[in-house]
């Protein structure tokens, strides 16, 4: 027994010694409400002066964090510009410490980690889709849409019912293409689970699957994704070394349409660079390769955190084509999910409610591949702690997103 809690104290000590750590670091909302306030907090990423955890929206909290070092300087220029600054969390290294905390705690108590109740790391998923496939070989299969720098598979799950209805409605799903983003992938594991595993049982699973084919990516930045949990928290974007000391492109700043117009950088170290050049990622080239040339229903993509659901455009805040349209039906899902626990989600387009983004990957789905139904979903918080949710939102997020997403589905043409 000594020698166990030795070696899982031992393993305890080296995980947590070759993380990065976010000693002195705060966590602090500005509210900005002019396009120089925008400009200032693009600037302030660009030099890596700090962290922009939420999307920056207008005339609402923005949760910037960075170091105490600084913050006489930043707290003196965002009051100067009247931004509101507000500490909300004064040790964002406490709050990593607390998720960690959970995750070790868990794993000595020597509980299996189910999917409702850890945030599973990539090769836990891996292993759990491989599993899942194995169980119900008549519903799923699983193929590797391409691999990443780092040699990772992009998995993609195909699930649909094995009713033999012929022409099936076709819906590609994708979570975590930002890395910590960890509800995302979450919810992916969620939905699929509650897909398959209820099948047999009729209901609404059996509705969705007799009638729909899912494609489903729960991790599409396996890299980026396997870094948060591993190296570094906070990691948003994929695992490219793209210059000297820095890595990572922002996949939802690289997909090929409109791609480089607007709120994206050209700074490789920044956390919104968009690339070399339009799709110029494994991650991105792997979606455009399995999507192109087949004919799609709908396209939704899963972030955190904010509880939006977009249609387009990012790049633009022109109306997209048939807006009432893409809000009504937007409004189905959001509906259905605030009927679970309460939840509200801010339905429109994203350049209008937030600013200007180019090269996201529901806005390719829409200009180049011409799927009408193309949104992008931010999952739960809007405020609080952020990519550190408890585990309990696991279930939580599941059970309301998966009402969401059923809803919005039945009602498509
Ligand atoms: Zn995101």
């Amino acid at each position: 027994m000594y020698i166990r809690c030795l070696i899982l104290c031992i393993a305890f000590v080296l995980a947590t010694a070759s993380k990065k750590r976010y000693d002195g670091n705060i966590l602090v909302s500005v509210t900005p409400y002019e396009e120089k306030h925008f400009k200032v907090l693009s600037l302030l990423e660009d030099t890596d002066e700090i962290n922009i955890w939420n999307d920056i929206r207008r005339n609402s909290s923005v949760h910037v964090m960075f170091n105490n070092a600084t913050a006489p300087w930043l707290m003196g220029l965002f009051s100067s510009l009247s931004m509101k600054p507000s500490i909300m969390h004064n040790d964002v290294q406490a709050l990593v410490d607390q998720e960690e905390n959970e995750i070790q705690l868990r794993a000595r108590s020597g509980a299996p980690r189910g999917i409702h109740d850890a945030f599973l790391n990539y090769d836990e998923v891996t292993a759990w889709l491989k599993e899942l496939v194995g169980l119900y070989p008549q519903l799923c299969t699983l193929i590797s849409i391409g691999k990443t720098y780092e040699n990772r598979d992009i998995w993609l799950i195909k699930c649909t019912g094995n009713n033999g209805a012929t022409n099936k409605k076709k819906a590609c799903l994708d979570f975590g293409i930002h890395a910590r983003e960890w509800i995302s992938p979450a919810t992916g594991v969620y939905i699929i689970n509650e897909l398959v595993s209820k099948y047999a049982a009729g209901g609404l699973s059996k509705e969705l699957l007799d009638t729909w084919e899912f494609h489903i990516i729960p991790i599409l930045n396996p890299d980026g994704y396997a870094h948060s949990h591993a190296r570094e928290r906070m990691w948003r974007k994929n695992r490219k070394l793209v210059s000297g000391t820095c890595y990572g492109v922002d996949l939802n700043r690289n997909f090929g349409y409109q791609w480089n117009t607007g709120g994206s950088s050209a700074s490789a170290c920044s956390d919104t660079f968009h690339g070399g050049s339009p799709m110029s990622e494994n991650e991105a080239k792997a979606l455009q390769n399995y999507m192109t040339g087949k004919s799609w229903n709908t396209y939704l993509t899963f972030h955190s955190y904010g509880q939006w659901w977009f249609t387009n455009w990012g790049y633009t805040t022109a109306n997209p084509p048939q807006y009432d349209e893409l809000k009504q039906k937007a409004n189905i899902g959001a509906n259905a999910i605030k009927a679970v626990h309460g939840r509200a989600y801010t339905v429109g387009s994203s350049a209008q409610i937030l600013y200007v983004a180019s090269g996201g990957s529901e806005d390719w789905t829409r200009g180049a591949l011409n799927i009408l139904y193309s949104y992008c979903i931010e999952l739960p918080p809007t405020g609080g702690t952020g990519f550190i949710a408890p585990v309990s939102e696991i279930l939580k997020t599941g059970l309301e997103t998966f009402a969401g997403v059923a809803a919005y589905l039945k009602a498509l043409p």
